[in-house]
């Protein structure tokens, strides 16, 4: 098959060399009220790859870029916190057959770790891709958790832009007992 990065020949999804030069992840951190958002790449640098989301080819990029940052990053959190945490995504609706945000989740699976599938999800089907941050508050998406409470999690998202939906997700989580220890994103858009 062909890298869906550079289109070379390539037994990977992304073939090394777009693994190594252009898809390594280097993590930003941003401020969302008091929560910590961690994310692994700046949304310029992968937009293209990022906007096949909600196609067939997607969830191979997306299942991919999981594995090239969600993946070793709880492996190597839990190494120095071996505590247990649950995972939680925002918002995991399927779309053309798949959710891209479980695609990010489920690349967490690991010792300790469980991944709360689905169980926060939006009563508000709004898209908010390309609106403002005034309209974004005009309009919340109105999570309801379905999950376990009194536990500790890392919320997870694809994309941060102003951060009204992590700070939406994050106070109803913790008015239903959950600790947000931060969340972590696939990209920012404002790095
Ligand atoms: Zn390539």
């Amino acid at each position: 098959m062909r890298c869906l990065s550079c289109h070379q020949l390539s037994f990977y999804t992304f073939c090394k060399k777009c693994q190594d030069r252009l898809l390594k992840p280097s993590v930003t951190k941003r401020m969302v009220g008091s929560l910590e958002v961690y994310s692994f790449f700046k949304y310029q640098h992968i937009e293209d790859l990022l906007l096949t989301k909600h196609t067939p080819q997607g969830f191979q990029i997306y299942n991919a870029l999981a594995k090239l940052s969600f993946k070793p990053f709880i492996k190597n959190f839990m190494k120095k916190d071996p505590r247990k945490l649950y995972i939680v995504g925002v918002d995991e609706h399927v779309k053309s057959g798949y959710s891209h945000v479980a695609l990010l989740t489920h690349a967490m699976c690991h010792k300790n770790v469980k991944v709360l599938y689905a169980k926060l999800m939006a009563k508000n089907p709004i898209n908010y891709s390309g609106k403002s941050l005034q309209y974004r508050l005009e309009n919340p998406r109105e999570f309801e958790y379905r999950g376990l409470c009194n536990i500790e999690v890392i919320l997870v998202d694809d994309i941060i832009t102003t951060g009204t939906t992590l700070r939406e997700a994050k106070d109803i989580l913790e008015k239903s007992g959950v600790e947000v220890l931060f969340a972590l994103t696939l990209a920012d858009v404002e790095v």
